[in-house]
């Protein structure tokens, strides 16, 4: 006789197959698909996200849940079984709790207000985006209204990104990176002439470019033997399996560092997937377990490794043997410093390390403004400007340069955005972490080889993919509640030794 639970399995395996196939037309719509199937592409990906929305939360999947969790009252806590129920039940609430009537008025609105937004910031005309922007404020109040909340409408929104996070804890976090980041950023900008990263413009072949960032990525870990990359306009990484975990890239012939860094990134993502235990293959669990800890992977490899002067001591030879024209006659402390030049940029995906939280407090309190009526929409973009200039000094000239800049309202998503900053500072506890648990990780980074680095993060993070709440599982690996401490100590020591501070 099959047990209630492992008929639930079944049906939520269906369910986790679905996915997987809409991620694959997810990304072959975005490597390979000529532009005109886009149309044909999208009622297709809406066909399979219906039946796999009807199916979650149909009540043959609710009644199954219901019974599997009786059954296995008593399952050992750290079981992958216990952990299977924790998160049905997480993702089965999070999916009925808000009406259908909600749910597709919210995806008909933000589906109208993509195509607004794009070309608002094309023809830099707030205005028209603003009675769109209100709609995706007002839904994503009603939503949080469904979705519950003790102390802030914010808390319901972020806990779709950020499982179990809290709007007062990230609050407490920037709280204490503002006040020591601001003066930093100013001291860093004040010795700005330190830094001159010309060096990485120039004519960098392209298939020298993808075979260096491969050549890196295989020496990381990232197994092509289970992944591949292509090329994107929007570089992401997509999972279909733990055995088949991919990662685009864009590459510019004339500038060095986005195909480089980039791909460095991606493959953080990318070794995350590929890292979970076997056991979890085919589930709901075989994942990440936060947005913010997935990001942790992506700038642990792309930031703390990747911009790393034990790094760049191994591969810069071999990165001047491919560019013997334009990195010949360049210095290793030279290339360092360029790829770690800090300059105050307009726009967030053109940041740098230091200055790229202060873009996301921004957001932050400007989106819980608005949520809580202490903002208008019509009066964000001056308070946009505002805050640019009280936390990086510098104002942006127009909207298109200001609040219009980013996707993620008119797609609806309020409450994302601190899932990068968590993502930053988690990658450098993280590493904290690892390097205090196996001493030689520096000297194995400046010899080129990572095995100790992610031999760790496969045993504390990747492998538990997503059976254990994000507070928990950094609990478990860090022994601590994630703090901003540890990432200041890492920006403190890197940024005051190239700036001379
Ligand atoms: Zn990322």
């Amino acid at each position: 006789m099959t047990t209630k639970l492992e008929q639930l399995k079944a049906r939520l395996a269906e369910i986790h197959n679905l996915h997987g196939a809409i991620a694959v037309l997810g990304w072959d719509q975005q490597t390979n698909m000529p532009p005109a199937g886009t149309r044909a592409r999208a009622e297709q990906l809406a066909t399979l996200s219906g039946i796999a929305h009807e199916m979650l939360i149909s009540k043959e999947t609710g009644d199954l849940l219901a019974a599997a969790e009786d059954e296995g009252a008593d399952l050992d806590y750290d079981g992958e079984d216990a952990a299977l129920l924790r998160m049905a039940r997480r993702d089965y609430d999070l999916a009925t709790k808000v009406p259908t009537d909600l749910v597709t008025e919210f995806r008909r609105t933000t589906a109208q207000a993509h195509e607004v937004w794009a070309n608002a910031r094309a023809q830099n005309d707030y205005p028209s985006f603003a009675p769109w922007l209100e709609k995706i404020v007002k839904l994503n109040i009603q939503i949080a209204e469904h979705l519950g909340y003790e102390d802030r409408i914010y808390d319901a929104l972020l806990d779709q990104y950020e499982p179990g996070m809290k709007t007062a804890q990230v609050g407490a976090i920037f709280d204490d990176l503002k006040g020591e980041l601001v003066p930093l950023v100013r001291e860093v900008l004040a010795r700005a002439e330190r830094v001159d990263d010309a060096v990485l413009h120039g004519d960098f072949d392209v298939a020298r470019q993808r075979a260096f960032g491969e050549e890196v990525i295989r020496a990381f870990g990232y197994d092509f033997e289970r992944g591949r990359q292509d090329q994107a306009v929007h570089p992401f990484t997509t999972s279909f399996s733990r055995d088949d975990v991919r990662i685009t890239t864009r590459f510019d012939p004339h500038w060095l560092s986005p195909a480089l860094f980039g791909t460095l990134h991606e493959s953080g993502h990318a070794m995350y997937e590929q890292g979970v235990a076997e056991g979890l293959e085919g589930n709901i669990l075989q994942d990440g377990a936060s947005l913010g800890v997935h990001e942790s992977q992506s700038r642990l490899w792309e930031n703390i490794v990747g911009r790393s002067r034990g790094f760049w001591k191994h591969y810069f030879p071999r990165l001047q043997e491919l560019f013997p024209d334009q990195l010949g006659g360049v210095d290793l402390e030279s290339f360092y410093r360029a790829i770690n030049k800090v300059s105050p940029s307009l726009i967030r995906v053109e940041a740098d390390e230091l200055t790229y939280n202060l873009h996301i407090m921004l957001r932050f309190e400007l989106e819980n403004a608005l949520l809580e009526g202490d903002l208008s929409v019509d009066g964000a973009p001056a308070t946009w400007n505002d805050k640019m200039e009280e936390l990086l000094g510098i104002r942006p000239p127009d909207d298109a340069q200001g609040i219009l800049q980013d996707v993620h309202w008119s797609g609806g998503s309020i409450g994302y955005f601190p899932t990068y900053s968590l993502g930053n500072l988690l990658s450098a506890r993280l590493y904290e972490k690892a390097v205090a648990d196996v001493r030689d990780i520096p000297a194995q980074i400046e010899a080129g080889e990572f095995g100790g680095l992610l031999g760790w993060m496969r045993e504390n993070v990747h492998r538990h993919g997503r059976k254990y709440m994000p507070a928990e599982l950094i609990e478990r690996a860090t022994g601590e509640p994630l703090q901003a401490r540890s990432y200041m100590n890492y920006l403190r020591a890197k940024y005051g030794e190239i700036y001379e501070l």
